[in-house]
């Protein structure tokens, strides 16, 4: 796995990084809101000439025509197969940005600098690449690993506090799946409050020695989708409507019924599900969830792509701080845990 560099401040780590490099030019990516809150921070340490591209923000832009027109920049801009690519955002333009780059000219180098906690935490570690295709997440896509990230949580102060808060989700799925002290010491009452730097040294360290395990998800890795089956059900669902959700809001209701499958499936005690139904529903409320939602989400669970032929595959808890994977799970017990989720 290449470098992972945590720094407080993103200007002079950054500023090394691009002198130990060496490429013919320059492409920095960003949002519409990484480009008013995060650019100015690095701007400073940037080569004379470089070119830069702004998409609007979302995941529904993290699709094909968004990557068309990066593709496009590209070409326009002349980028050979020396060029670098720097990805300045969270998961969506980390996720396409070095999908973009890998496909170009069958692959050009990246380095990423994540700019919201999910994406510190989560999204830049382990080099899944991609983005959504007809309705479905991260339906396309690529391994592959960027030169350098560069994580400062000093972007996080312009970050709002409902994204703060899914990022937070996968701190906790972290802690649910490998660590049980570290779940335990998590602050759920004043969430707000939790030191994310510490927090962020100790997910990243989690999430890459799950992925140096399991690099492409043959097996092990397989534990940091707990949550996510469910998860990306509802996160799919409900992503044009007016009850959308967050990546880790949707992720925070996936845990709570696949911890209720955990139950069922794998022994987990009930003591257990009732302390981690306490601590997300405290952090993280209750999504309105109506029976008519159901069987969409049920259909959706049943395409993700954790399927192997037509079982459903999850990953579920033993307890806190162990999970386990490829657990069978039929589509009226899903239906079951949702009920439990609807019921709270
Ligand atoms: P995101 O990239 O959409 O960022 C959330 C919002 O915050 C956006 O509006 C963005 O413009 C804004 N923003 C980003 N940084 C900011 C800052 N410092 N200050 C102010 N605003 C800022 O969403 P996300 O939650 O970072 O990532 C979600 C995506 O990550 C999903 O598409 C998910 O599939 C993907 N993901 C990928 C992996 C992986 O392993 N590759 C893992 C987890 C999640
Ligand atoms: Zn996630």
């Amino acid at each position: 796995m290449n470098p992972i560099i945590i720094a407080e401040q993103p200007s002079k780590s950054l500023s090394e990084a691009l002198s130990s490099l060496t490429f013919s030019s320059l492409f920095i990516l960003t949002d519409e809101n990484t480009q008013e809150y995060c650019f100015p921070l690095i701007k400073d340490v940037l080569p004379e000439s470089y070119f830069h591209f702004t998409f609007p923000a979302g995941e529904k832009h993290k699709n094909l025509e968004t990557c068309a027109e990066i593709w496009t920049e590209m070409t326009e801009a002349g980028l050979d197969r020396k060029a670098l690519v720097l990805n300045l955002g969270g998961g969506v333009l980390g996720d396409m940005g070095g999908f973009c780059a890998s496909i170009y000219k069958r692959g050009i180098r990246f380095i990423n600098l994540p700019t919201t906690l999910l994406s510190q935490v989560d999204a830049s570690v382990g080099g899944k690449l991609g983005v959504d295709f007809e309705g479905l997440k991260n339906h396309l896509g690529v391994f592959n690993e960027p030169e350098l990230v560069l994580i400062c949580p000093q972007f996080l102060n312009t970050l709002p506090s409902n994204e703060l808060r899914s990022g937070f989700a996968e701190i906790i799925k972290h802690g649910l799946i490998r660590d049980k002290e570290y779940f335990e010491n998590l602050d759920f009452q004043n969430w707000k409050e939790n030191d994310w730097k510490s927090l962020i040294s100790h997910s990243v360290e989690i999430k890459k020695s799950v992925v140096q395990e399991d690099p492409k998800e043959a097996g092990l890795r397989k534990i940091l989708n707990f949550g996510h089956t469910i998860g990306h059900a509802l996160e799919t669902h409900f992503l044009d409507g007016s009850n959308h959700l967050l990546h880790g809001e949707a992720i925070a209701a996936g845990m709570i019924c696949e911890a209720w499958l955990s139950v069922e499936k794998c022994q987990m005690s009930s003591a257990d599900l009732e302390q981690i139904t306490q601590n997300l529903l405290e952090v993280y409320g209750k999504i309105r969830l109506n029976k008519s939602d159901f069987e969409p989400v049920l259909n959706l669970c049943l395409q993700d792509k954790k399927n192997e032929g037509k079982e459903i595959l999850f990953s579920l808890l033993e307890k806190i701080g162990s999970c386990t994977f490829n657990v069978p799970v039929n589509k009226s017990e899903i239906a079951a845990a949702l009920t439990y989720y609807q019921n709270l």
